[in-house]
């Protein structure tokens, strides 16, 4: 199923409403789902909505949901999300600490018990709007553990992503780092599973603890696990990862101590720098143009895949599938069908929809 993101993004504000929320929480969620899978991160696009039809049934993500101040101390902002819309509640947390940051020069925010935020990038692109650095840690609870620790052989926590996002200077766009901590997101996983090829060596192993190529294992009764990326360090990042977005936040981390209901919960926190107060824009530009140019004047190993810088990947899928739409294997579609009829949309008004029909 190929289909135009105006399109993609009528059925899922759509299905939104059927969830029971206000147009403008819809449009929210509809724009950044379609946005990860306009940047190629389908693991994080519409694929999405079934999930988030189960969490809505289960009350385990509550439409309509403002972020809660828990504290507002100077550089120090503190929100809950309420088991809201991610993009919702994160969107206002980051909105927050952008205003704070431009009067202090530097914010650090902390949104605890967000349901699933998605792409984190779309916060990182909402401070490089701003001209603002940011970084972001992101924890992922309330959910089965996905990850192995290093050295381990079972899944002990989720995929963790970090965020460190550069706005762009008058030559180069912005530098966006946007990544799980595990060595390929869940959400990869699901579209090899459901798109039936086996995922790359080196990123699943059994339940045994045996390294294997078949994305079933994480479907199985007793599941297999991801690993981290990068051996000890990707681990030792999301480590650190869980427990900076937990211990500042106020949020859980996925210890068994706290409640798991089998929903999704982000904490993230979030670090804001305006580099206008600290050595200066001339200078962030110099440095930025000046290291970036050096790095990808380096001769690629592959004539056809030249050097890039993070960001450019998801800028190049974006140009390819604005053009020429975005591909939705048929099992999610399928999947996204039956949560359209879930919500009480209906399957033949979501199919209507993304054919390009009428909204409502
Ligand atoms: P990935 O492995 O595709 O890595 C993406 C990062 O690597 C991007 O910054 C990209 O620009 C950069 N990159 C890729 N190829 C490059 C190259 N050749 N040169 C330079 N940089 C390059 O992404 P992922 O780890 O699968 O994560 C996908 C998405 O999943 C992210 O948007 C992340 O925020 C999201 N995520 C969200 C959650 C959550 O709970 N909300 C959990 C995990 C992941």
């Amino acid at each position: 199923m190929r289909a135009s993101a105006d399109a993609l993004r009528r059925l899922v504000s759509a299905m939104v409403r059927a969830g029971g929320s206000a147009d403008g929480e819809a449009a929210l969620v509809a724009e950044h789902l379609v946005a990860a899978n306009l940047a190629g991160h389908d693991s994080h696009g519409v694929g999405m909505m079934p999930s988030y039809v189960r969490h809505l049934k289960a009350a385990l993500l509550v439409p309509n949901t403002k972020a809660k101040v828990v504290k507002d101390d100077g550089p120090a902002l503190m929100f809950d999300g309420g088991r809201g819309y991610g993009r919702s509640v994160a969107g206002e947390s980051i909105g927050a600490g952008i205003a704070r940051c431009r009067q202090l020069g530097v914010a650090v925010v902390t949104l605890a018990n967000a349901h699933h935020v998605g792409r984190v990038g779309a916060y990182g692109e909402l401070t490089q709007a701003a001209k603002l650095v940011s970084l972001h840690f992101v924890n992922v609870t309330d959910h089965r553990a996905l990850v192995a620790p290093f050295r381990g052989t079972d899944a002990r926590f989720v995929t963790n992503p970090v965020c460190i996002a550069l706005p762009a200077t008058d030559r180069q766009p912005p530098i966006l780092l946007d990544m799980a901590t595990s060595a390929i997101a869940m959400g990869k996983v699901r579209v090899a599973k459901n798109e039936g090829h086996p995922v790359d060596p080196g990123v699943l192993i059994d339940q045994h603890g045996v390294p294997t190529r078949d994305p079933n294992v994480m479907y199985a009764e007793k599941t297999g696990a991801l690993l981290p990326f990068g051996g000890h360090k990707g681990y030792g990042l999301a480590v650190v990862t869980e427990l900076l977005a937990t211990t500042l936040s106020g949020g859980p981390s996925i210890q068994p101590g706290n409640p798991r209901l089998g929903g999704i919960i982000n904490n993230m926190l979030s670090i804001l720098i305006d580099p206008a107060r600290f050595a200066g824009v001339d200078w962030f530009r110099h440095e930025v143009d000046g290291f970036v140019d050096f790095v990808k004047a380096s001769p690629p190993a592959d004539p056809k895949a030249p050097v890039l810088v993070p960001g450019d990947p998801e800028r190049l899928a974006r140009e390819t599938r604005m053009r020429e739409g975005i591909e939705v294997d048929a099992t999610t579609w399928g999947e996204i069908l039956d949560a359209a009829d879930t919500v009480g949309l209906g399957r033949a008004k979501a199919a209507t929809l993304a054919e390009g029909g009428s909204t409502r």
